[in-house]
């Protein structure tokens, strides 16, 4: 098994907000434990609203007041020692997702700077991270990089409106990879994309994960996308991971009701029958359910769903469950 890269522990990100006098708290990351390893694409999947962008801010060490990282613990491992996040100073913060992770945000003109040419994108890029190098031996350097990686090197001479959502989406993650971060997290990178181009950035992803060997977590709520290029995925719901395993487990032998109707969401070849989604919607974060938060939705949800919230329990080896059905008492396997 690879070595951790990434762990958290307990970990709650809320945001405090007051609406009209009134303090309000968004659990958008309630109690979350992670274990990400090196040389490994870890997916988070859930529906929108469930906190999967809040975590992965969380994780980049991006989450700025007035925000508030409320309790719990990341760690990196960095040469084998764990650094917790919550020790380091903001500047050491700034080196540390500078140096070793590198951020791809939802939206790539959010990433990119519409007035200038994306080769000069890149040497501000390359110039803010690396000292010494000259604006010829930047441009070289960037040239060489995205050829390297299947793209046309003329775009750097383009501004990024020049460019289709999906070549922008790709540029983006090229840029992301530049500096060969240890941890590439990569929020959405499919979204608003069709499905040919949709694959194109998904291949790209996987091209730098295979050359660089290192670690991609991966938030899309497309679980197709997951299937592609996931090892492991993490079912988020309101706030919680509810269900996590290899890509292989989760959708051949689902466990938690809320992943079950994710999958069975899922068009299937010569299956013309209608698909199956997710009852209801997903709540509030401000006002979530008592006990499991997904019980106002959940056909087998008996008493107990309602008046306590069920532990994510180890049912073997890399297959975690939070589900009063799944491992207990109350549970088939029981
Ligand atoms: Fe459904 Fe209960 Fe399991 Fe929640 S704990 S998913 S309500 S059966």
């Amino acid at each position: 098994m690879n070595e951790t890269i990434l762990r958290t522990e307990g970990l709650k990100t809320f945001y405090i907000l007051d609406v009209f006098g009134a303090q309000k708290v968004v659990k958008a990351v309630n109690d979350v434990n992670l274990n990400i390893r090196t040389n490994e694409v870890y997916g988070i999947a859930g529906e929108s609203g469930c906190g999967k962008t809040t975590l992965l801010k969380a994780l980049a060490a991006a989450i700025e007041p007035p925000l508030r990282l409320v309790d719990g613990y990341i760690f990196y491992y960095i040469d084998g020692k764990a650094v917790d996040v919550a020790t380091l100073s903001p500047e050491a913060k700034r080196r540390l997702r500078l140096d070793y992770i590198a951020y791809v945000p939802q939206g790539s003109m959010s990433a990119l700077n519409p007035v200038i040419k994306l080769k000069e994108t890149y040497q501000d890029f390359i110039s803010s991270h690396v000292s010494g190098k000259s604006k010829e031996e930047t441009i070289q350097l960037a040239e060489r990089h995205i050829a390297e990686l299947g793209l046309p090197p003329k775009i750097l001479d383009s501004y990024p409106h020049q460019l289709s959502g999906g070549m922008r989406q790709r540029v983006t993650i090229a840029l992301a990879a530049l500096l060969k971060p240890s941890i590439i997290i990569a929020d959405e990178p499919t979204t608003a994309l069709d499905v040919v181009v949709q694959r194109g950035v998904v291949q790209l992803l996987m091209d730098i994960q295979k050359k660089l060997k290192n670690t991609i977590i991966l938030v899309t709520h497309d679980m197709g996308v997951q299937a592609n290029i996931a090892d492991r995925v993490g079912i988020m719901y309101a706030g919680k991971i509810v269900e996590e395993s290899t890509t292989e487990k989760i959708y051949g032998d689902p466990q938690h009701p809320y992943t079950q109707f994710l999958i069975n969401s899922l068009p299937q070849f010569g299956d013309k029958s209608t698909r199956q989604s997710v009852p209801g919607s997903p709540p509030s974060l401000i006002d979530l359910p008592s006990g499991c938060a997904f019980h106002p939705r959940c056909p087998h949800a008996m008493k107990i769903c309602m008046e306590q919230t069920p532990d994510l329990i180890t049912l073997d080896t890399d297959h975690k469950v939070a589900c009063w059905l799944v491992g207990g008492e109350h549970g088939k396997t029981a």
